[in-house]
């Protein structure tokens, strides 16, 4: 089961900060395929539809 992040991400899209209370917020991993570890973004659900023209949906 999830448990709920205290800590947010600012929109890695629009630069907004308060993302704590976006209920459409939404966390990505970037990877370099030749590097280790990782880089964590946080955005809003519909900052990445409009950037990247895709419908990204929440829990099935
Ligand atoms: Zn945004």
């Amino acid at each position: 089961m999830a448990t709920a992040r205290t800590t947010r991400y600012q929109c890695c899209v629009c630069g907004d900060p308060a993302t704590l209370s976006a209920p459409d917020y939404v966390e990505l991993t970037v990877q370099a395929p030749d590097l280790d570890g990782h880089q964590w973004l946080g955005a809003h659900r519909s900052c990445l539809n409009r950037v990247f023209n895709v419908e990204i949906i929440i829990g099935e």
